[in-house]
């Protein structure tokens, strides 16, 4: 999962990039509104979750949410609002922000809308994922196969939980990336490639030897 923030204090971006990178996103950070309405409007496919300060240099943050809108982009935006603003949450709502939070907050709220976000619809992102007998629970973070715990590092779970919402889907080794790296990254590092060598050998180790296959030259699927 790969997280935008757009916040132009430093230290909160910072602290908040922070926290969510030890629950396992991937997170970018930027401080300004036209730079992140340009981003947005480039690589929206690439994150799960906009976080949306409202304050922001060139462009604040109620404009880029209408804009980002405008271009039928839905990834869900979750606002960050100061008290003293006069937004009201209909305001947010019809400029398409899908929930707000009221600075300052605690971790563990935003941590929880983010959840609740991620979960919407309910129907395509439940909160435990299943192929065969594996079975990821998003909400606890954890895995087990045929009942048994599985233990994976945080990008190892990151992949599982992609793969499983593609299940029978061949995924190229860019959409994994673009999911669980942060912008960062250098896209043509093997990392991809060694992180899938740890987790079969964990899966392989719990009796699912087979589980991902390797699609020659475009990336991998989960067999269900
Ligand atoms: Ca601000």
């Amino acid at each position: 999962m790969r997280i935008l923030i757009v916040e132009d204090e430093t230290k909160l971006a910072t602290a908040l990039k922070q926290g969510l990178t030890t629950k396992g996103y991937a997170v970018d950070t930027l401080g300004d509104g036209k730079k992140a309405l340009t981003r947005i409007l480039i690589h929206s496919k690439d994150y799960d979750i906009i976080i949306l300060d409202l304050m922001l240099p060139s462009i604040d943050g109620l404009s880029v949410c209408k804009e980002v809108r405008a271009h039928n982009i839905v990834t869900p935006i979750l606002v960050l609002t100061a008290r003293t603003e006069t937004e009201s949450k209909v305001d947010l709502l019809l400029a398409g922000a899908d929930d707000y939070v009221v600075k300052p907050f605690s971790f563990d709220e935003l941590v929880a809308r983010i959840h609740a976000l991620l979960r919407r619809p309910v129907s395509t992102l439940p909160a435990t994922l299943r192929a065969g007998t594996i079975e990821l629970n998003t909400t606890e973070h954890t895995v087990t196969c045929e009942g048994k715990p599985v233990m994976l590092t945080l990008k190892e779970f990151g992949l599982l939980e992609h793969l499983l919402r593609h299940p029978n889907e061949v995924v190229n080794r860019e959409d994994l990336l673009a999911h669980l790296w942060d912008f960062n990254y250098e896209s043509f590092s093997n990392v991809i490639d060694v992180h899938v060598k740890n987790l079969r050998q964990k899966l392989a180790r719990a009796d699912i030897p087979d589980a991902i296959e390797t699609v020659r030259g475009i990336g991998y699927r989960l067999r269900t």
